[in-house]
């Protein structure tokens, strides 16, 4: 940025030169010397500076009377007006104010003796003609210097004056704005698109921050997740090798329960991880027609063996529905569902399902220790986990929900949680009739 801006200030600066380059030249195309205004009134003015010299060199006048009377000659407005008006003529795209001011009048009243009457540098006051006040903002057009000769008391002199002509066009920084639009415009872009970029990078870096935390997190919960299965599947295989355990049927038969349930939760571990290594697209689905309600209630009725001590109420209004879908994988994402509810504190849970707009709606309500707001957009990420409080202690992968969208999405429909902290948790799938 600080590249592109002081390209603008260099193209800005280059630009005013250029201006004021092209001004010079038209206005010096145009103003060769002061014959173009009025021969007569020109030379009326030389007569003038004559006499005023002449009566100087008398002794009649002092310098300062020479200097009142060049700067005060009767043609000043009439020919500031005729200046004006071939500017305005020549120069029909510039509102252009000026100023001629005096800088020099030298008498030489022989090759050894030269009078310098008046030398100053230009000065607004020394103005001769023009309607400019200031010098301020306006800009150096060209000095001429003009040469009178003449004979006094038959000796010849002759008159030098140097003056310059000042002038400042009307709205110039518009007009160099207006030349610089395009520079503008593509440094506008470029900054744009650097700013553009920049967000892009730290986006991108954010989210690979993420993702490694959310890595990190896996790795840490999964580790906790196979520990207490292999211990106690150590342990487990250190009692069988007591001979007295074995002896003893009984003893014998536990600890082989015991390993037979350790190794189911280190396989239903492993199958979780897989199923959630494929992307949404790769989920092959197993379609078929299924009534809806009879679907639901198989699930109902395996939770509540599962489950004996949850209340899971059940408020259907959906009688008939045909639904295509693929029963295992919807079965696993509503247990999901439900099982999470009994995780996070509820007692009682309701199973709803409606037609809202064409759709099939059921919704799994709960009571549990609910969701805070600015969590909720991250449920369904892989491996995302609310971390805070007593939920610490409450195993889990991030998994469960990540999966239950994958599938809903791979039946072309959508889920949505409505919960207050503290108030219970609503999930609402979608499913196309
Ligand atoms: P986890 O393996 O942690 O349960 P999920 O993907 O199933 O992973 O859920 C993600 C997070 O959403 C959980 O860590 C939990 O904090 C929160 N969550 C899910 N369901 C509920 C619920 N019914 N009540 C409160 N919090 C829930």
């Amino acid at each position: 940025m600080t590249v592109q801006c002081y390209l603008v200030k260099t193209a800005y600066e280059y630009k005013v030169a250029q201006f004021h380059t092209q001004i010079k030249n038209e206005i010096g195309a145009i103003t060769n010397n002061y014959s173009y205004i009025d021969s007569a009134l020109v030379s009326r003015q030389e007569m003038l500076y004559k006499s005023l010299s002449e009566k100087y060199m008398k002794g009649k006048k002092s310098r300062l009377d020479i200097k009142n009377g060049v700067l005060n000659t009767p043609f000043q407005n009439i020919i500031t007006q005729k200046i004006k008006r071939k500017l305005e003529k020549d120069l029909p795209d510039f509102k252009i104010d000026f100023a001629i001011v005096l800088n020099k009048f030298i008498l030489y009243k022989n090759e050894q003796e030269t009078d310098t009457i008046f030398s100053e540098k230009p000065f607004i006051q020394n103005k001769l003609y023009g309607n400019l006040a200031s010098l301020n903002h306006a800009f150096l057009v060209r000095s001429y210097v003009g040469t009178t000769n003449g004979t006094f008391e038959n000796e010849e002199y002759k008159l030098l004056t140097e003056d310059s002509m000042y002038v400042s066009v009307i709205d110039w920084e518009m007009i160099i704005l207006r030349r610089m639009t395009f520079i503008l415009i593509l440094s506008l872009f470029s900054i744009a698109t650097l700013i553009g970029l920049f967000v892009i990078a730290i986006r991108a870096l954010i989210k690979q921050k993420k993702v490694s935390d959310v890595k990190t997190d896996f790795i840490n919960n999964i580790t906790h997740e196979l520990k207490t299965p292999l211990a106690t599947l150590g342990i487990s295989t250190k009692i069988l090798a007591q001979k007295n355990i074995r002896d003893n049927d009984e003893n014998f038969n536990s600890i082989v329960n015991t390993i037979s349930r350790q190794n189911n939760r280190l396989q239903n571990l492993i199958d979780q991880v897989m199923a959630n290594s494929l992307a949404e697209n790769e989920i092959e689905l197993q379609k078929e027609k299924i009534d809806a309600e009879d679907f639901l209630l198989s699930i109902v009725n395996d939770f509540k063996i599962t489950f004996p001590k949850i209340t899971l109420k059940t408020n259907f209004q959906t009688e008939k529905t045909i639904l295509v879908l693929d029963k295992f994988h919807l079965t696993t994402a509503f247990l999901n569902v439900l099982e999470n509810a009994v995780k996070y504190g509820s007692n009682t849970i309701t199973m709803k399902t409606k037609i809202v707009e064409k759709q099939f709606s059921i919704s799994f309500e709960d009571d549990g220790i609910g969701i805070a707001k600015n969590k909720q957009a991250f449920l369904f990420e892989k491996f995302y986990r609310v971390e805070q409080g007593n939920l610490h202690n409450t195993k889990g992968l991030g998994l469960g929900l990540y999966y239950v969208d994958q599938i809903v999405k791979a039946h072309q429909g959508s889920v949505n949680v409505i919960s207050d902290l503290g108030k219970g948790t609503q999930f609402t799938i979608l499913l196309k009739v």
